[in-house]
């Protein structure tokens, strides 16, 4: 299958700050996620995450990916961080970015679904933001997670889009939805995109099972439905907008060859909180997968929003640091 070849594929060197595990929401293919009161639940303390964003910077990464469950308006939340002085949660992920951003390292946040307000509070500090969309279908994997309900998700990412955010979404295949779900998913983000201009990737994420989860025992997406979600996906996507696949789940080359052009982050410093299992594999291991296309390191913010300015003045310095004139990683 071989719709549209990209003339290169990019990657983004970042350092993967999986911030806390606690999570309302109780998704049946999450290994990640613990209850508030878990003997496991965890809230990286901010004299880690510092240690982790010098590491990141050391290994020469331009990008802070922080990571968080969905803890917002849970109690027990808001007392953990009343415990270390936070008020709110908002609070907490800015003083975060703003740790990165001191560190020379530029922030990619996704804390769940966001207010419009919040989000107008991340905006100044993050090169981008992200939120999958992972389906408009019903499955069962979300009947207890209320914050995966399509809706509020598409408010998010409108809203990404009113405050001019350039904006990370997905959808997550082989978690119960059927085809028409996802081509329904992918035109949702299109539209959102064609009113705002703000989508700069989409992730095509392959559900994979993990122990103790409830679908454990489901299988895994395959190639081949892969293969054809991401040719769906390129071919009703703008063509400014990538798809991205995972670099350490799947066969890269074949995606590539159906129309896949990024490969997310890729970390020299931290493992895959969100797959633990699954290594990140090297530069040239991935150029020996997609041949004669070249691989070009971009920041969390795509080139193009480089070139046309959508970054803050709080970011500025790091942005023209870390770009080379079409707006991809200086050399
Ligand atoms: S929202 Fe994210 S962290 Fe929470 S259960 Fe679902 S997949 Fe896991």
């Amino acid at each position: 299958m071989s719709l549209h070849i990209p003339p290169y594929v990019t990657f983004s060197k970042n350092v993967f700050g999986p911030v806390t595990n606690m999570c309302r929401n109780r998704c049946g293919y999450c290994g990640f996620r613990r209850d508030f009161n878990h003997p496991e639940a965890n809230l990286m303390a901010q004299d880690h995450v510092e240690i982790l964003l010098k590491k990141g910077v050391n290994s020469d990464c331009t990008e802070a990916l922080f990571t968080f469950g969905e803890t917002d308006n849970v109690s027990e939340f808001r007392e953990i961080l009343q415990d270390i002085g936070y008020s709110s949660f908002i609070d907490y992920v800015i003083d975060l970015c703003q740790m990165a951003i001191n560190n020379g390292l530029l922030p990619h946040t996704n804390a769940g679904v966001l207010s419009y307000a919040d989000m107008r509070k991340l905006k100044p500090l993050n090169a981008s933001l992200g939120l999958m969309l992972e389906t408009t279908g019903k499955v069962d994997a979300h009947k207890e997670s209320p914050g995966k309900d399509p809706c509020i998700r598409l408010e998010m990412i409108k809203n990404a889009g009113r405050l001019k955010i350039p904006f990370t979404s997905g959808i997550l295949v082989g978690i119960g939805e059927t085809w028409d779900d996802r081509i329904e998913s992918l035109l949702a983000i299109r539209r959102l995109h064609e009113r705002y201009g703000h989508i700069q990737e989409v992730i095509v994420q392959n559900f994979a099972p993990q122990k103790n989860t409830l679908m454990s025992s489901i299988r895994p997406a395959l190639l081949e439905e892969m293969q054809k979600v991401v040719a769906i996906a390129r071919a009703i996507l703008p063509q400014e907008i990538a798809i991205q696949v995972p670099s350490n789940f799947v066969s890269i080359g074949s995606l590539v060859a159906c129309g896949a052009s990024d490969l997310g982050g890729i970390s020299p410093v931290t493992i895959d909180h969100i797959n633990p299992g699954a290594r990140w594999p090297s530069l040239d291991e991935i150029r020996s997968t997609i041949g004669d296309i070249e691989l070009r390191e971009r920041m969390p913010i795509y080139p193009h929003f480089v070139q046309e300015g959508w970054y803050s003045p709080s970011i500025e310095e790091l942005v023209k640091r870390y770009s080379d004139e079409n707006g991809f990683r200086a050399n």
